[in-house]
Formats: structure tokens, sequence, C-alpha cells
């Protein structure tokens, strides 16, 4: 069946959305061991309509993760206006330039893609005082590779040291997108977010480990992730 004034079909994209928790949860079945008790779908939704999110909404879907600032604006806008929109919690995963802090920090409730200390700090001094802290997880640059973003390993004990002096900020984990060459990275962040808890027992918020994409949720699930990012097999492929 078409929805022709939205433009896209409703019951298969339910239906995409139902067939991705399902694959969650065998996937965390088969890894009993090394899994999360729970993961949390984040549903990836740039380049896709607000109506494609208010029917995710609809269904019980509250984690959505956009790239693109000026887009993301205007959807969050268009749904905040809608009574489901108040069930949705936004995490912006998109990279981040100075001069997009201020807006980064008003719209979202998550930012997944802290890289540096100026991000950091900037972020902190411009979260709004009427709303909670920003989750915010460290991008992680565990392939140790010059041309991707994401805190080399190396640096990140210094920036969680400098970040959790930051009041507005509510410190919760790291994220990565490794390489697909890197077979092992999984199994790495594990061991290192493992790392970081037991040593800094103060940060009661580090909860969260997000990693695992479309094509590798049940690989990223089986290597103890707590969230995934899923574009592509919920809403279609992006132009
Ligand atoms: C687009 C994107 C995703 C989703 O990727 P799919 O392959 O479509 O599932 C996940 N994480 C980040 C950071 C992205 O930019």
């Amino acid at each position: 069946m078409k929805d022709t004034e939205n433009n896209f079909d409703k019951l298969s994209l339910i239906d995409n959305w139902q067939q991705v928790t399902r694959q969650m949860t065998q996937a965390g079945e088969q890894a009993k061991d090394t899994a999360s008790d729970e993961v949390i779908l984040l549903a990836v939704s740039k380049t896709k309509p607000a109506e494609m999110i208010a029917t995710l909404a609809e269904q019980g879907q509250r984690h959505f993760g956009e790239n693109y600032l000026q887009e993301a604006i205007e959807k969050i806008s268009t749904l905040k206006s809608q009574a489901i929109g108040e069930s949705i919690i936004w995490h912006y995963i998109g990279s981040i330039q100075r001069n997009k802090t201020r807006d980064i920090a008003e719209y979202f409730d998550w930012v997944q893609t802290v890289e540096r200390d100026i991000i950091a700090k900037r972020l902190n001094e411009q979260r709004p005082s009427e709303l909670p802290p920003l989750n915010v997880l460290i991008q992680l640059n565990i392939d140790n590779e010059d041309s991707k973003s994401g805190c080399l390993p190396a640096q990140l004990p210094e920036l969680i040291t400098t970040m959790k002096g930051y009041e507005r900020l509510q410190l919760r984990g790291l994220m990565i997108i490794p390489a697909k060459t890197n077979t092992d990275a999984f199994s790495r962040t594990k061991q290192l977010f493992e790392a970081i808890k037991r040593d800094h027992p103060e940060l009661t918020g580090w909860d969260t480990l997000s990693m695992g994409m479309s094509d590798d949720m049940a690989e990223a699930i089986a290597n103890g992730s707590t969230m995934v990012r899923v574009g592509t097999a919920i809403f279609g492929s992006r132009d």
C-alpha cells in the first residue's frame, strides 16, 4: 500500500523496523555471554522526512539520529510541534564544526561525535540552563587512522579527565565507526570501555557503547555494544 501523500510506504517501513528489532534480539540471544542485556536501537533518519520519524515514533521507537544540522533542526522543530514529538530523544551523530555547537547544545539530547576538548568546552558553555545536561559520547578513532575523525586512543585519558569537569555535559561512553578491515575493533573498544569504567568509578553515567550499523550490528552486539545506529536497514537506501 503506497502512502501517496507522504510518498513512502508506511507498512514496509514498520516492517523493516520490526525486522531490525528482531535481528537485534536474535543477535543478543546467540551471544548471551558477551552481549549486553539491553541494546538500544538508534534509528538513523538522516535525509528522511519527518513523517517517517513520526510513523516509527508511533510504534514506540524513541531514539533518532541525525547528521546534518540544518535538516535536523527543521525536523526537530516540526515534530516538537506535534504531540508525538515529545517522546523522541534526539542524537547528533554528524561531524561538529566549531560554529555549530550552540545549535547542537540547544536542540539535541545526545551528541555522539565529540572528539576534542574545544568542542566539548563549547557545548558545556552553550547548553541551556533550563535543559538537563547534554549526554555525550566520545567518538574514538580506534583504527588510529590519520584521515579519520575521532579521538585517538592515546589522547582519550586526557580528554576524559578534562571533560569530567564539565557540569553541563554527562559523559556516557564511546562511539566508533570502525574501518571494515579492522576485525577486532569491536572487542578492543569494549575492553577500553570497561577499563575506563573500572578506572573512573566517579563517572556514574558511563553506560553506553555505541557501535554497529546496518551491515554489522549483529557482530557489534555479540561484542557488547549497548547501542546500534541503524539507517539503511530501517529507512531504505539514501540518495
Ligand atoms: C549514517 C550513519 C549510520 C547509519 O548507517 P547505515 O549503514 O545506513 O545503517 C550510523 N552511524 C553514523 C555515524 C552515520 O553517519
